[in-house]
């Protein structure tokens, strides 16, 4: 497995790339991007992030099944299953929502092709995924078993997370990130410094909870924040994984200016909603902003039929 991590860090670090409008040099506002949806093809962003240390503490355990838990659309599960094929693993993918038709799920079809068991299990279940007893059931379904919670939420991801703004030499001010759990923000936060400013961008509808959720996970990790953080919940277009023609047409203008995909559940909407932030004067002129490309754009094929060309990169 070190080896495995060693071959994978070949792409590190991720290189970080000016995005540069008009309009940010009217706002006197500098955009970077944080490519870390080069990572990795299978494995994307902050999901190889997040995985990272949770498999390195797998294999210290001396563990062979990993068991992780998500929807069906998730990023997380994909990433799981295809690290753990690479690794040499087993998986196993808690799946909330009854028997669904994987063939018809690119993600689902993408992870059991990676030789993820996949058990799905009711919405009332699922919502007990971090009780006590059900992972202790759970647990003994399974001889040596790691457990990593949805999204990579737990210690091991923070600390992963935390080496993303190690490798960035460029001056920043504000750091920007897309938030389904608050993971990648809690482990950026444990990098951030008194003089930066990390602003989450929700990925869901009624998002403020996840300043809150970040601050408790960097608790249960032991861990600092110095930098002020804060939660912009304009830009969910929907609520989680929905979208709008609007927010698929920005994708498609930004992936024809400057050949980066962008994915419509996450880093779109954040993206979005730097432009649309800088337009209106938020950021003082001078700021420099460095936005994280978490990846996810594994997750575009299932909206594919949208515009035929729009997430197909040359
Ligand atoms: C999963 C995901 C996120 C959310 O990360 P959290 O650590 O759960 O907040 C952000 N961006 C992309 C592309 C993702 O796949």
């Amino acid at each position: 497995m070190q080896n495995f991590y060693a071959a994978l860090e070949k792409n590190l670090p991720t290189p970080v790339q000016q995005i540069d409008e008009p309009e940010f040099a009217e706002q006197g506002v500098q955009l970077f991007l944080k490519r870390d949806d080069v990572i990795h093809p299978e494995i994307s962003g902050n999901k190889w992030r997040k995985l990272k240390y949770n498999l390195l503490e797998a294999q210290r355990q001396g563990c062979d099944t990993v068991v992780t838990f998500g929807g069906a659309y998730s990023n997380h599960i994909a990433a799981t299953a295809a690290a753990c094929r690479l690794a040499g693993i087993k998986s196993v993918g808690i799946i909330r929502g009854e028997e669904l038709n994987v063939s018809g799920n690119a993600t689902l079809k993408k992870a059991a092709g990676d030789g993820m068991l996949l058990k799905f299990i009711s919405r009332d279940d699922y919502r007990r995924k971090e009780a006590e007893d059900f992972l202790t059931e759970l647990q003994l379904q399974y001889d040596k078993c790691f457990m990593i919670p949805e999204g990579g939420a737990n210690a091991y991801g923070l600390q992963g997370c935390a080496e993303i703004l190690k490798e960035v030499k460029e001056p920043f001010d504000v750091v920007c990130v897309a938030c389904g759990t608050g993971t990648t923000m809690a482990g950026i936060l444990t990098t951030a410094s008194h003089n930066h400013q990390v602003i989450g961008f929700s990925a869901l509808k009624g998002g403020a909870f996840l300043a809150e959720e970040a601050r408790a996970l960097l608790r249960k990790a032991n861990k600092q924040a110095v930098a002020p953080c804060r939660v912009i919940t304009d830009y969910h277009f929907g609520g989680y994984a929905r979208h709008t023609a609007e927010l698929i047409q920005f994708i498609y203008d930004f992936k024809t200016k400057y050949n980066i995909e962008l994915d419509f559940a996450y880093t779109g909407k954040m993206l979005f909603g730097i432009y649309d932030l800088i337009q209106k004067g938020f950021f003082h002129s001078g700021t420099k902003i460095l936005a994280i490309h978490t990846g996810g754009t594994q997750g575009n094929s299932s909206i594919g039929h949208y515009s035929p060309d729009v997430f197909q990169i040359p």
